[in-house]
């Protein structure tokens, strides 16, 4: 599809948010010719500034973010003339009158008519704040609107199950489902959207992608950050409801689901939501066998020295947020019942990945019994970020000698000389046309929390006084170690040397 001539209103214009990720994901847009004449871009905040004040601090922001430089000057120049600044404060309805006005004397709003595209780069707490006055103001999509009128959400949706249908029933009553695009970076990235290519385009892969092949799968996104600024936020949320309710279950979705009747969004949302449904809501007694959380105490990560959690700024001394989780889960269902999935994430770890792994099934050891204390199982690991890639371990001979040893079959993406556009502009300009598949509906995001929130439930029951601690600059705690090794098995995170040199 084309980008039509847009409108797009960005709230929380002055954030971070803005500079990092959505600027330079529409500079890059105009940059690769995705976008039309007739395009405006209207940023709205409640700081004093003028409009080139505004400009100013965006294009410093470019040179400071964008992933290619230098700033194409040509681009900027045709890009900046369509920059606006709207002073406003979010919790104010005359101030969306103002902007609904504004929007209708701009010089392009000739050719972008109706269609606007309402981006909340705001703190959670303004997202239904800002879509009633926007339906207040007459800025609502649905009947009666000759245009597209959309929104754009960032997470957190939510905080629990509660909090994500009273958010999602707000929404609605302003904007209907398919005006709605929730933002999962995650499903921006190639490799990502790879998982859906790689499975569903290939014959030798998708006949094993089943429990009579695969042993289980092991799924990582591991950061060396600390919370850093972040702590007020972060003690609110933790690593579950920062991390695993939304990017780890993306991906644990896209690997267990089964094929799509069609490429349409729907089908494959459809398709995401039934391995969620048929995921059991685990008790509190299988949380507590199948989960760990941890928190990072003090250490060494790198060459510095970290704080303790508990010790960071805006987070309470006797903090119980995990800033490392580990989650057993399981999916009742035909394909893969009976196969463990291990969802892992944390802050603070020695090295900075995001990894699927699938360990298949040890073959029989009959014939080199005599020979071999160990044959490895074969895993087939896709490598999300960084250096992204696709990897096969198999079992081979030993040259002249009579034993077996492992060998790699190595793909990675960056050897070949593509383009990669980074994850938000390839959902902006998704978002732009109106194609909804790499965005969260609002039932994928309910049944995650539903099981989120099941081991949340299960976590306030241990009524615990502190959480068992990992080092900085480790690979988390031994207790998720133990998950694993209690069942005959363990993490596969050894990135080698090999993938460190191609990246
Ligand atoms: P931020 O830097 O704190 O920016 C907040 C923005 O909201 C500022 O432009 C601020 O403008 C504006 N604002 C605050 N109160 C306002 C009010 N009453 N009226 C009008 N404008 C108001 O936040 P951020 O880091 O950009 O994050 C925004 C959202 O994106 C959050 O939900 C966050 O969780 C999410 N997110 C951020 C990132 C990231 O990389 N930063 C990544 C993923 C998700 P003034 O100061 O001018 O009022």
């Amino acid at each position: 599809g084309k980008v039509p001539p847009t409108a797009v209103v960005i709230f929380g214009a002055s954030g971070d948010l803005t500079h990092r990720k959505i600027l330079p994901a529409f500079y890059h847009l105009k940059k690769n010719g995705h976008l039309p004449e007739g395009m405006a871009f209207v940023g709205f905040a409640r700081r004093e500034q003028s409009e080139q004040q505004f400009r100013e601090v965006l294009r410093q922001s470019l040179a400071d973010f964008s992933h290619t430089q230098p700033i194409d000057n040509a681009v900027w120049a045709a890009l900046e003339p369509h920059i606006y600044y709207q002073k406003g404060d979010l919790s104010n309805p005359d101030d969306y009158q103002g902007l609904a006005e504004r929007l209708r004397s701009l010089p392009e709003a000739n050719l972008f008519g109706q269609n606007h595209l309402f981006y909340l780069a705001t703190a959670p707490n303004f997202f239904s704040v800002v879509a009633e006055n926007l339906g207040k103001a007459g800025l609502h999509a649905g009947p009666g609107v000759n245009g597209s009128r959309r929104l754009i959400v960032e997470k957190p949706f939510g905080t629990d199950l509660p909090s994500a249908r009273c958010l999602n029933e707000t929404l609605h009553q302003v904007f209907p489902e398919r005006c709605i695009f929730r933002i999962d970076h995650y499903l921006g990235k190639e490799n990502v959207q790879n998982l859906l290519y790689f499975r569903f385009g290939n014959s030798i892969f998708e006949p094993l992608w089943d429990r009579r092949y695969i042993d289980h799968v092991q799924i990582t996104v591991a950061e060396t950050q600390t919370i850093g600024s972040r702590g007020g936020y972060y003690d609110m949320a933790g690593a579950s409801r920062d991390m695993l309710q939304n990017h780890l279950m993306q991906l644990f979705t896209l690997i267990a689901m089964e094929p799509p009747a069609s490429l349409e969004a729907e089908a494959i949302r459809d398709e995401k939501v039934k391995v969620l449904r048929s995921v059991p809501t685990p008790s509190s007694e299988e949380v507590q066998r199948n989960s760990v959380r941890a928190q990072y105490g003090p250490g060494i990560l790198g060459a510095k020295t970290v704080r303790p959690y508990r010790e960071e700024d805006r987070v309470s001394r006797r903090s119980l947020t995990e800033t490392y989780v580990c989650l057993r889960l399981e999916i009742d269902n035909w394909r893969w019942s009976g196969v463990p999935f291990y969802l892992r994430t944390g802050k603070a770890l020695s090295r900075q990945y995001t990894e699927i792994c699938i360990v298949f099934n040890r073959p029989p050891c009959v014939l080199f019994a005599h020979s071999l204390k160990h044959i490895a199982r074969n895993w087939l690991k896709i490598r999300i970020q960084p250096s992204e890639g696709i990897h096969l371990l198999f079992n081979t001979k030993v040259p002249a000698q009579p034993l077996i040893e492992e060998a790699r079959m190595d793909f990675y993406y960056r050897q070949r000389d593509h383009y990669f556009p980074e994850a938000y502009e390839r959902l902006l300009l998704d978002a732009l046309i109106g194609e909804p598949t790499l965005f969260t509906r609002s039932d994928e995001v309910e049944q995650a929390w539903r099981i989120i929130d099941a081991v949340q439930g299960a976590w306030r029951e241990e009524e615990l006084d502190r959480l068992p601690l990992y080092a900085p600059g480790s690979m988390g705690p031994v207790e998720a170690e133990e998950l694993l090794r209690r069942e005959g098995r363990r993490w596969g995170d050894s990135p080698c040397e090999e993938e460190e040199s191609v990246r």
